[in-house]
């Protein structure tokens, strides 16, 4: 082909897209990027000042992601808003099983942070301000035709318009709900746990002690995260609730005072009284996965390529470290010459991030499906493997490097101009 319009196309613009767009321009700077973004969302359009809201939507970020963040010079200002989590309580409601993790005795000052995801986009589109990514938004990639050493991408604009760009390769972060993973000849596999996450900022009467709690019900795991001040451990969580459709159905209905008394019910004391709980969303909740992730010049990331439980927070964390395997190849393949899009270039990254996802969808599934059981052996089972966990040095530290996203192999995340720096990724 002659020279496309641009190197790289991420279509999505959202946690992944956005991060990705801003690994390439750190780690691969000569590489041309654009991202087209369904939503009127662009680095140009940015808010003054950031006020945290009460009814912000947060994520855990583990330990490793901040590692990565730091890798892309966005952790300094990331920081300023991240709360972080000091301990780890895991526990089932109404049996014996507890396991406690404690920052200080891995060694680290914190085994993962909180941050509202409005304030992770505003930073990566600040950070993005000063790069030469270039941005399409409101637009949406509609299609895409393989060509020569490429594709051939069509875009539907705000007004109406379309618009085709050529490209080395197309990498599709459109979140999996827009269908455009499916047109493109994907096949994803999902999984329907048949229960919803509602999510909702929480007030509680005693301070969570930067604690995170993870508790699993016999209707479901419930999550609570410490929120708020990162300097001062305040009285607000972020709760992350599963529910069956009825019981959903049920807790909408109630007024606010009834959802904290429900809540209560559910959780229990560990943090006090629930005092006040926010503007409640909820999403379904299915564990999809593709298989066979790339094709000739197309890669899918983050939620289109796996999309998880929440139960252990690891949705993107996962993403953020194929972000980071999927850079890595586009920086070898720059180096030597190669296409991005190349079908071994974007095989590579597959088969190096496999092993990471096939283990972290495995982790947090078996998680849902082990506490979801309610047969009196498997409770016994469970609880003893959570005092286990608790006991045995070993095995915490396994159920720690989980949750920290740190893991076995050692990975080198290399940078132009830097020393190649190890970051131990969970493979
Ligand atoms: C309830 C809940 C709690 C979670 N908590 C955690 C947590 O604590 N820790 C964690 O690691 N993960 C967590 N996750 C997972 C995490 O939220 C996702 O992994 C992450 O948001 C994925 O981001 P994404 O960019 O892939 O998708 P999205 O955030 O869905 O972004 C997709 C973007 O693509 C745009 N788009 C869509 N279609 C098109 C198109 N055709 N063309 C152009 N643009 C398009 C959309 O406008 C959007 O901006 C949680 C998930 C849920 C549901």
């Amino acid at each position: 082909m002659t020279k496309p319009d641009t190197d790289l196309i991420i279509a999505g613009g959202g946690l992944a897209g956005a991060t990705l767009a801003l690994a390439v321009a750190r780690m691969v700077p000569s590489l041309r990027v654009t991202v087209v973004e369904a939503f009127p969302l662009s680095p140009d359009a940015l808010p003054e000042s950031y006020q945290p809201s009460y009814d912000a939507r947060s994520t855990a970020l583990a330990w490793g992601s901040r590692l990565i963040f730091e890798e892309l010079g966005l952790w300094r200002r990331l920081a300023e808003h991240a709360t972080p989590i000091h301990h780890i309580h895991v526990s089932d409601r109404g049996h014996f099983g507890v396991t406690r993790l404690h920052a200080s005795e891995h060694g680290q000052e914190a085994l993962g942070y909180v941050a509202d995801n409005r304030w992770m986009g505003l930073c990566l589109m600040r950070e993005l301000l000063e790069t030469g990514v270039q941005w399409q938004a409101p637009a949406e990639v509609t299609d895409m035709t393989p060509i020569p050493d490429g594709v051939r991408v069509e875009l539907t604009t705000g007004d109406n318009g379309t618009r085709e760009m050529t490209a080395h390769c197309l990498v599709v972060a459109d979140g999996g709900r827009s269908g455009l993973r499916e047109k493109l000849g994907f096949q994803p596999s999902h999984h329907s746990y048949g229960q919803n996450a509602l999510i909702a900022n929480v007030s509680t009467s005693d301070s969570h002690g930067f604690s995170a709690f993870e508790r699993f019900t016999d209707a479901g795991p419930m999550a609570l995260l410490p929120h708020g001040s990162p300097a001062r451990a305040g009285h607000q969580s972020a709760l992350v609730w599963t529910l069956t459709d009825k019981a959903l159905a049920e807790v909408l209905e109630l007024s606010d005072d009834d959802k904290c008394r429900r809540l209560q019910e559910r959780f229990g004391w560990r943090l006090g009284r629930f005092t006040r709980i926010g503007t409640c969303h909820h999403y379904p909740l299915t564990l999809t996965t593709v298989d066979e992730p790339v094709r000739p010049g197309v890669a899918l990331v983050g939620n289109a390529a796996h999309a998880l439980h929440p139960v252990a927070g690891q949705g993107f964390n996962l993403a953020l470290r194929g972000l980071m395997t999927l850079v890595e190849q586009f920086r070898l393949a720059t180096e030597q010459g190669k296409s991005i899009g190349d079908l071994d270039v974007l095989r590579r990254y597959q088969s190096l991030h496999r092993r990471d996802w096939q283990q972290t969808v495995r982790f947090s599934d078996s998680l849902v499906r082990l506490f979801g059981q309610s047969m009196p052996p498997i409770i016994a089972a469970r609880d003893a493997g959570l005092v286990g966990l608790d006991l045995l040095p070993g095995a915490k530290r396994w159920f720690a490097s989980k949750a920290m996203g740190l893991g076995g192999r050692r990975a080198v995340i290399g940078r132009p101009g830097k020393l190649d720096r190890e970051v131990t990724r969970n493979e």
